[in-house]
Formats: C-alpha cells, structure tokens, sequence
C-alpha cells in the first residue's frame, strides 16, 4: 500500500538523501554568512523556494535564532524544492532572503507543502534584521496557533518595494520523524485558488470514499458475508489515515487535540495494513488457494503490523512507522506475488486486484518521487497518489462484487449438479424399486403357481382342486354350459411299483400326465392330481356332451399305446380305467358333489369291470 511504500521509500530514500546532504555538507561550497537571495517581482503567482533556500543541522538542538544567525559555517544549499531528511532525531533550521523588486507594497503567502511536520518556527526579519513576524506552530501545537487557519500550515508576510526580506524556519520532530518540508511563496490569490481546487478535489475524493464505505457497509450489514466487512473495515482505515495525513482531520476533527491528532497516524496507518492484510486473505482466498507458508506470511506480517500500534499507544511516533517498515514490506511482497501468482493461474479476482495494487504503487512511487525531488511537482505527480488510490479502492470493490458474483454462480452451479445428482438417484431408485418389485411379483407369481401345482406331474394339485371344482361345477351348472369330468387311476401300481421300483413309478406318473395333457387343448380344460395315482380331469364340451366319449377313450388307447411294461399286470403294459360322467346344459343336477361321486362311482366300475376301460354315464 502507498502508507508502506510510502515510508519505506521515504526511510530508504531519505536515508540515501541524508546521506547525499552529509556528503554535500562535507563539501559544501564557501559558507555564507547571509541567505541566498530570491528576486521577488510582482508578477509570479508562485515559487518554490528551496532551489535559492539553506539549510542547517542542528543536533544537539539548542541553537536560537542568533546562534544560527551567527554560524557562518554549517549552512548548505538545499539543491531541491522539497527538504526531507526523514528520520533524524535533529533540530532544522531552513532559510532563503527574499528580495522584492515590485513597485508596490504586497502581501504573499509562505506554505510548508506538509500538514504533519511537528514544530514549525517562522522568523520573519527586515532588511535591518529585525524580527517583524515570529510564529510558532505545527502540528504538535494547538491548531489555532496557525496564522491561516489551513490543513497545511501557512503565514502571510508583506513586501515592501526595493526591501529583502530574511525568513528563517526553525523545524524540529518529536522523537526523529521529520516531514517533507517545500517552501512555497504565493499570491494571496492564487494561494485561495489553488486551495480552492485542492479543497474541491479532496473532498470529491473523500465522498467517493465514504460513498464506497457506506455501500460495502450496507452490503455487509444485509448480507452478513466476512469480505464486505473487511473491506469496509480497511476503507474506514484507509479514509483515517488519509484524512489525517491531509491535516484535515486535525483542522476539522480534533484542533485542541494535537497530540491525539500524532497518535492517530501511527495508529491508522498500522489499522490500513492488517485490514489490508486481512482483506487479501479473505479476497485471494490464501489459505484455500496459497500454499500454506505464503499464507503463514500474510498472517505473520498482518500480526506484526497489529503489533505496530502498540507504541503508538504510549506516546511513541517514530517507532511505530520503523518498526511497520519490515512487516509492511513483507506484507505487501506477500499479497503482490500471491496476486500475480493466482493472476497466472487463472484466478479470476486476482486481476482487480493486480490492476488496483498497480495503480496505487505507481501513485506512491510517483509521489515519492516527488517528495524527493526526483521528479517535478506537477498535476500529475501531486495527484496520481489520490487517483490511483481512488481507483484502487474503486476496483476492489468490483473485485469484491464479482467476487461474490463467481462465489454465487458457483454456487448456483453446484446446486444445479446436486439437483441434477438427486434427479439421477431418484430414478435410478424409481427403476430399483420397478425391478425388485417385478422380481417380487413375478416371484409371487411362481410361489403362487408351485401352491396350486404338482411338483411330480405339473398338474394342478388336490389343494387347487378342492378351492375350484366346486365353483366350476357350480359355474357350469347355472351357465347351463355343458361339462364333463373324469377321474382316472392307474391300474395296479401297487404291483408296478414293487416290481420296478418307485422312481419309475414316478417317470410313468409323469408320463401319464403329459400325455392326458398332450389332449387337453380347449381353455378351461384342466388336468388335477387328486392323490397317489389318481387324476381328475376337468372338460368344457360342446353339446351334445356324450362326444366326448371318444375323446376320452383316445387319451386311455394312448396311455396303453405308451407300451410301459407291467410284468405284473394282467395286461402287460401300464394302463388305466376311468370313470367319466356329463353333465348338458338342460340336465337337472345341481351339486358338485354329485358329479365327483358319480365319477368315482363309475371308475370303481371300471376297476370292477376288468380294468383299462371307461365306464360312462350322463347326469
Ligand atoms: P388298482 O389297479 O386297484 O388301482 O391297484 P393299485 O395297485 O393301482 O391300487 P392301490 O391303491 O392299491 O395302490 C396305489 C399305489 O400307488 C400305492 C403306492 O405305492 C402307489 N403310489 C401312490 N402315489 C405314488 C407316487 O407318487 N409314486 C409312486 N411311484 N407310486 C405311488
Ligand atoms: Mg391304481
Ligand atoms: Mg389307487
């Protein structure tokens, strides 16, 4: 961030300086024993003052206005607009002769260019060296000291035609951080414009500041999600810091408090970093994303800047900003590379965030840059910080809107696949339960099917027998539909069975019954094991029903016609006898009993009669 960059680059920068103006002191040019004289006409709106300004080192910091009136030796030029020797725990003493050769008696405005440096002591001589003008403000003394009421410090002199003018600036820090110090002559009118425009710039740069703040503090407020709470936390800081490195919070907020105003730099510019820090984490998403020791180092320089505050609180100025240079430095390599990195990867917010952390860098540096004396003051260098730092705040907020946009559209899609999962569950479950409740029927159907059928045989069984031949008699009987039944044993099995054993009684079971069922062709025929070797045969005829006599007597002939032999019978292959009865449509009889007796009946005539045969009767 440009609080980083900016001390750090001013530490290392100023170090470099301090250095330079040593070497330059050791140098110096034939010391003067009067400032360097800046010919003042009435024409120029305004000059910098520090190309014609000296200056001089006083560490111990004892020094009056004539002791340093009195050194010859010591004074050196300044070689820049901006004097900046950063951190130095010595008194500076700043001096320039202005030499008015207008016509007229003017008045004209000297600005130091910083809001923060601590002490400012202004001494105003005339040309008999007289102090005509003695302030004594900055800001670490009560705001109403300044002679315009301003952000930055500034004192109004007057000129008088053909006279010089010796302005002398006593500048002193409370424990070794000096400001960057650029003299500034103004026309009264053109100080009014230009404060006017920077007044105007500002605080469209603070509404568009708040603006931001209160709609990412809204955003949190209604959404309750972490990353608008951290940003709005991080613009607040931001705005602090800003508004109080501008000296306006000094001037609007707090002008009695000017120790409290100090304390509140330190303090704010530690709170930009860790919500900095904590914004990156949470926006880059480190610890999901970063490998684990990139993320260790966010939340080790993000702690240590935490930590920075509490010199801050007991009083310490200086310290705080030294001791944030290392953890700041850190934090910002941290969250640029993992920017970069993620950029590389394809990790959409990065790039809001590469861009914003560009354009703020440039504007620090070239801010820097200026404060130096590196680059010149124009409107570029003095407001690029602003814009670049605007627009950096501006896009991470869309980086945190679309953000929330990927976040939410992820979602959306993940919540599409689990319907989508579920869907698929669901019917591969719907086509489970349809097959297992197919098995289960058609299971059913064959459990229900072995209850009614003879394993042996395959005919229905006697159990199935006794739950239908009632109801299809019964049935018959009132559809006056004609019917026949007959009931059929084989003829000395006993015999049969002890002569080739029972396994083959089985097979001729067996045999017997596909051949009666190798005859029954009509639907509703059915063919019953009623028990042992014993079988009944249940017939749909047509009228008249004795023609089914033959029928019958067809399926006897075949059952010899097997030609099984029976050693032991009286013929000597396997045969039956049968009784069968009819049952016309006009016939009286009305029971199901009657026509199993009957069947019976006539098959123990059968048996009687010599076997292999079928005795007949109508009913
Ligand atoms: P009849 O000509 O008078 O009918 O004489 P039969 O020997 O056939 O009659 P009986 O009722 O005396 O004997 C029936 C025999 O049928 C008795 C039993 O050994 C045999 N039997 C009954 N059920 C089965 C069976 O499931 N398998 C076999 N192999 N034999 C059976
Ligand atoms: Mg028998
Ligand atoms: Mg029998």
């Amino acid at each position: 961030m440009h609080r980083s960059l900016f001390f750090v680059g001013r530490s290392v920068l100023a170090s470099l300086w301090a250095c330079l103006l040593m070497g330059l002191m050791l140098w110096a040019a034939p010391a003067r024993a009067v400032p360097l004289r800046v010919d003042i006409t009435g024409a120029q709106p305004s000059i910098m003052l520090g190309l014609n300004a000296q200056v001089l080192e006083d560490a111990a910091g004892q020094m009056t206005l004539a002791d340093v009136q009195a050194r010859t030796q010591g004074w050196v030029d300044f070689h820049a607009d901006t004097f900046n020797p950063g951190f130095s725990r010595s008194v500076w003493w700043a001096r320039v002769r202005l030499h008015y050769t207008g016509a007229q008696t003017v008045q004209r405005v000297i600005d130091v260019g910083t809001p923060l440096q601590d002490e400012l002591d202004f001494y105003v001589l005339n040309a008999q060296g007289t102090v005509v003008q003695q302030v004594a403000t900055g800001d670490r003394r009560r705001f109403a000291t300044r002679p315009i009421l301003t952000h930055v410090p500034a004192l109004l002199i007057e000129l008088t035609p053909g006279q010089s003018v010796d302005v002398y600036v006593r500048m002193a820090s409370h424990d070794g951080l000096q400001e960057a110090v650029a003299l500034r002559l103004w026309q009264p009118v053109a100080y009014t414009q230009a404060l006017q425009t920077e007044t105007l710039a500002f605080g469209l740069y603070y509404g568009a500041l708040i603006t931001v703040l209160l709609y990412n503090l809204f955003l949190f407020l209604s959404t309750r999600q972490r990353s608008f709470g951290i940003y709005t936390a991080y613009v607040s800081a931001f705005l602090l810091w800003s508004f109080t490195f501008r000296g306006y919070a000094f001037q609007y907020l707090w002008p009695e408090q000017p120790l409290f105003n100090n304390q509140v730099l330190p303090i704010a510019a530690a709170a930009c970093y860790v919500t900095f820090g904590l914004f990156v984490m949470d926006y880059l998403q480190s610890r999901r994303l970063a490998p684990l020791w990139v993320h260790r180092v966010l939340q080790f320089s993000t702690f240590g800047n935490a930590l920075c505050v509490s010199p801050a609180l007991f009083g310490y100025y200086a310290l705080p900003f030294a001791l944030s240079i290392p953890f700041g430095v850190t934090e910002m390599g941290a969250a640029l590379s993992l920017g970069i990195w993620l950029f590389i990867k394809g990790y959409r917010p990065a790039r809001y965030f590469i861009i914003a952390f560009t354009l703020l860098s440039v504007g620090v540096v070239l801010y820097y840059l200026r404060v130096l004396g590196a680059l010149p003051s124009n409107v570029v260098t003095e407001n690029f910080l602003q814009i670049g730092s605007a627009l950096e705040v501006l896009l991470l907020a869309f980086g945190l809107a679309d953000q929330m946009n990927t976040l939410r559209a992820d979602k959306l899609r993940a919540e599409r696949q689990a319907l989508a999962a579920q869907t698929a569950l669901n019917n591969e479950l719907e086509s489970l339960v349809k097959r297992r409740t197919r098995a289960l029927e058609s299971a059913n159907q064959r459990l229900a099917a072995m209850a009614i059928t003879d394993e042996l045989t395959g005919a229905y069984n006697r159990r199935h027998f006794n739950t239908v031949f009632h109801a299809e008699v019964a049935r018959h009987l009132r559809n006056r539909a004609p019917m026949a039944f007959c009931m059929l044993d084989i003829d000395q099995f006993k015999l049969y069975n002890d002569r080739y054993g029972h396994l083959a009684g089985d097979s001729v079971l067996q045999r017997v019954a596909s051949t009666i069922n190798g005859h029954l062709q009509r639907a509703g025929d059915q063919l019953f094991r009623l028990g042992g070797e014993e079988f009944g045969i249940l017939l749909n005829v047509d009228e008249p029903p004795e023609k089914v006599l033959p029928f019958i007597e067809k399926i006897r002939a075949d059952i010899e016609g097997l030609a099984i032999p029976h050693e032991l019978a009286s013929h000597p292959v396997v045969t039956a006898s049968m009784g069968l009865v009819w049952v016309s449509g006009s016939s009286p009889v009305v029971r199901a009993e009657e026509v199993y007796a009957s069947a019976d009946q006539l098959l123990y005539q059968a048996k009687a009669q010599g076997r292999n045969r079928v005795v007949s009767q109508a009913l």
